[in-house]
């Protein structure tokens, strides 16, 4: 699917341009979906600090495994809990970049997908924590119920916020139904708390 594209971008590829634009080393950035960690090495890789949240211990020890054998694993600091909640040492407008890959672990469990709830009171968290001009990046998958709910919810909680503090764009194919979208959120450089 990746290489049929000659022009455009997967959501993924599109991401990992866009953070690789906003981040400089040294930056503090959260992967809130970890999984088997390919976001994290790759935000590590880019000389971040990454915080590395997934519930589930196993995908966890995937992702441990992956930033040792890349060389990392001392940029990254992992958490095995909720997203619902950061960890208390992370001040407001400190963090540059929170990365969501919502659903299901690839390979893994398809009950233990992000929910509806927990993403929007996750999102809310993480939109204080974002430092001016820094940004939340989103990739949803509505090709199942769930996924299609988060993507519904978080739309309409985006597109009423005031553009004077917040720019929200959102990447989906028009003529491929169901198929992954980014959504990105960044907070303006003259936002004020
Ligand atoms: N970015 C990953 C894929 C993420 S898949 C990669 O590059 O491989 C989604 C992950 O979110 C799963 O591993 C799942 O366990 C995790 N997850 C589901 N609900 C969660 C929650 N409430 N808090 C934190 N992680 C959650």
């Amino acid at each position: 699917m990746r290489n049929r594209f000659t022009l455009f971008q997967s959501h993924l590829d599109l991401a990992h341009q866009y953070w690789s634009r906003l981040i400089t080393v040294g930056d503090r950035v959260i992967d809130a979906t970890c999984g088997n960690g390919h976001d994290t090495v790759f935000l590590a890789s880019l000389g971040a600090k990454v915080i590395s949240i997934d519930v589930q211990q196993e995908a966890i020890n995937q992702a441990i495994e992956r930033a040792q054998n890349e060389g990392v694993d001392q940029f990254v600091t992992f958490v095995n809990g909720c997203h619902s909640e950061f960890p208390e040492e992370v001040e407001n407008s400190s963090v540059k970049l929170i990365v969501y890959n919502l659903g299901y672990l690839p390979g893994g469990d398809k009950e233990i997908t992000t929910q509806v709830m927990t993403t929007q009171t996750s999102i809310q968290h993480a939109m204080e924590l974002i430092s001016p001009g820094g940004m939340i990046s989103i990739t949803c998958y509505p090709g199942h119920q769930e996924g299609q709910r988060e993507e519904e919810e978080l739309l309409n909680f985006f597109q009423i916020l005031n553009p004077q503090d917040w720019s929200c764009c959102q990447h989906r194919w028009v003529n491929r139904k169901q198929s992954p979208s980014l959504i990105l959120l960044q907070k303006n450089l003259n936002f004020v708390a």
